[in-house]
């Protein structure tokens, strides 16, 4: 059998791997290449992007994995769209993996992206960013203070933007500490699901105003939650492809 095409980037992508090797399916894992220490995979790893769809699509071709597993970050918008269509060119089954959203919290105020946050914004306000090293949008509002949290260094930012490099896990009096130390008025998230609710409990318990960064819709296709999930719709994949 040739090797299964995991898309990684996230917990997951290691967790599934693992799961994978344990049921001694051959897979590749795959990853953009922008974490300088990524989370090791048990499996080999092939790193960089593809070249977009067309260079995708010349991929599946060339190596016709029998799947391909979409485990990338609910927010890698251009990387599940363009799995979705390479594989729908190549007649190559692909599933979805989305860890569950977080559950609607009171008092949260949704916004459809990081340039709608960045409007709703009130003069003065003094914002921990923790949507990732892009924070080109909030460049023009010089009249907030921003604290951009990142695992990788994001690159010089202006005087108003002051970067702070850090990586999860967090703590509840960890984060209550860093919004009390630099008083914090708003924070801006993504809803990324996962365990990183931390910030989201202090800033709650501070009063500080919560901006969440709505998903992306994933593309039409079969999307599962869990892990499970994925290791029975590839069964049922692996099934039909015999
Ligand atoms: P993106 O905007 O959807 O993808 C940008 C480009 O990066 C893709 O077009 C593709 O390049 C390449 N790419 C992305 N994931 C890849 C993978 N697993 N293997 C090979 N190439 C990949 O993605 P992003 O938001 O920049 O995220 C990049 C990576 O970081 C993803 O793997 C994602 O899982 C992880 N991540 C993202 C976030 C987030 O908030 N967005 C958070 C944590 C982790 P080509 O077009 O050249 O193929």
């Amino acid at each position: 059998m040739n090797q299964l095409l995991l898309l990684g980037g996230t917990t997951e992508g290691p967790a599934l791997a693992a799961l994978l090797d344990a049921r001694r399916l051959p897979v590749v894992a795959s990853l953009a290449g922008v974490t300088r220490h990524p989370a090791p995979y048990p499996v080999p790893v092939r790193t960089g992007g593809f070249g977009g769809i067309p260079g995708l699509i010349e991929w599946l071709n060339e190596h016709r994995p029998p799947a391909v597993i979409d485990a990338t970050h609910p927010f890698a918008s251009q990387m599940q769209a363009n799995a979705a269509a390479a594989c729908a060119a190549t007649v190559i089954p692909r599933v979805r993996v989305l860890r569950p959203p977080w559950p609607e919290r009171p008092r949260w105020r949704h916004v459809a992206n990081l340039t709608v946050a960045a409007q709703a914004l009130p003069p003065g306000a003094r914002v921990l960013l923790t949507t990732g090293h892009d924070a080109a949008v909030f460049r023009d509002r010089t009249d907030c203070r921003f604290l951009l949290r990142t695992i990788e260094p994001a690159g010089p930012q202006p005087p108003h933007i002051a970067a702070l490099l850090d990586r999860p896990p967090f703590t509840i009096a960890g984060e209550t500490a860093l919004m009390r130390d630099h008083e914090i008025t708003h924070l801006v998230t993504k809803n990324s699901g996962g365990s990183g609710t931390a910030k989201l409990r202090a800033a709650e318990a501070l009063g500080v105003e919560i901006l969440v960064v709505d998903r992306p819709t994933p593309p039409p296709g079969p999307v599962v939650h869990t892990l499970d999930d994925a290791l029975v719709w590839l069964d049922a994949a692996l099934r039909v492809g015999n």
